[in-house]
């Protein structure tokens, strides 16, 4: 399945670094993922392209205007309005989930990652200046905020959302399997990892990871993984599915 993600901003030059690079240069390259970047402005009705106003009401900034973010929404999902010329439309679009970036939104975390990594189409608007006018909202399946912090603009924020839901894809990874064990997966926090060389400056890497017997690592890793767990973000433990014994020691790290 290929999932395609369209970006409007106002900045479409923003993204032309990070959607080449890496693993999700690769993915874009080979198909896996398709991003199309949208310029806001393109969808304006003036001639001097204005994309913000000041807003009702006073105070500073100013306020991304309704119409021109509505148009592209319309013209990328082929409802109604053409695309201009040389803007991508996004085809068959009616399914496509619509995303606001905006620090008032819900948390972004992995299992919002995975939800989104189960459809085909993902818009993602991004704002700037104070934000963008509240009618905006009457097209929009939902607000993300990518942490309790404001950012100049929801590029970035876009960028993380393109990245984790990007990396889920079957395909994105070179290796399947290899986000399988990362953070969050199992709801818990990966375990500690090490490479070359066994020993750096006294500190050794720990004996069980050379000793070639995978079913004590496995056992290892799970015991570190909830250690770090139960150090950095306890709260994740609640809803983490644990054995008896593990709960036992949980207990016991916790009472120190
Ligand atoms: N005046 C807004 C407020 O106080 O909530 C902040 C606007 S911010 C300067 C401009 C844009 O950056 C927002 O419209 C949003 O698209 C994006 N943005 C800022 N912080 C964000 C965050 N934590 N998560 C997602 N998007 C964010």
């Amino acid at each position: 399945m290929t999932t395609r993600f369209d970006i409007l901003t106002l900045l479409p030059d923003f993204f032309l670094s990070p959607l080449t690079q890496g693993v999700i240069g690769r993915a874009v390259t080979k198909g896996i993922l398709e991003v199309g970047v949208h310029n806001i402005r393109d969808y304006t009705l003036d001639k001097h392209r204005t994309a913000d106003d000041p807003p009702y009401g006073g105070g500073p900034g100013m306020v991304m205007k309704v119409e021109p973010i509505v148009r592209a929404l319309e013209a990328i999902a082929k409802k109604g309005v053409e695309p201009p010329e040389g803007a991508q439309p996004l085809q068959g679009a009616d399914g496509a989930k619509i995303i606001l970036t905006s620090p008032c939104g819900i948390k972004f975390n992995h299992n919002a990652a995975k939800e989104l990594a189960g459809l085909g189409r993902i818009v993602i608007i991004c704002g700037r200046y104070e934000g963008v006018d509240e009618r905006v909202m009457e097209f929009v399946d939902m607000e993300l905020s990518i942490g309790d912090y404001v950012l100049t603009g929801g590029e970035i924020a876009a960028l993380a959302v393109v990245d984790a839901v990007g990396r889920l894809m079957p395909g994105v990874l070179g290796d399947d399997d290899s986000s399988g064990h990362d953070s969050f997966t199992d709801g818990l926090l990966e375990y500690p990892q090490y490479t070359r060389p066994e020993v750096f400056r006294g500190m050794k890497v720990p004996p069980v990871l050379l000793s070639g017997n995978h079913a004590e690592i496995d056992s290892w890793r799970r015991a570190e993984s909830i250690k770090h767990t139960c150090r950095r973000r306890p709260e994740l433990l609640d809803a983490a599915p644990l054995t008896d014994a593990e709960k036992a020691v949980i207990e016991s790290i916790k009472q120190g």
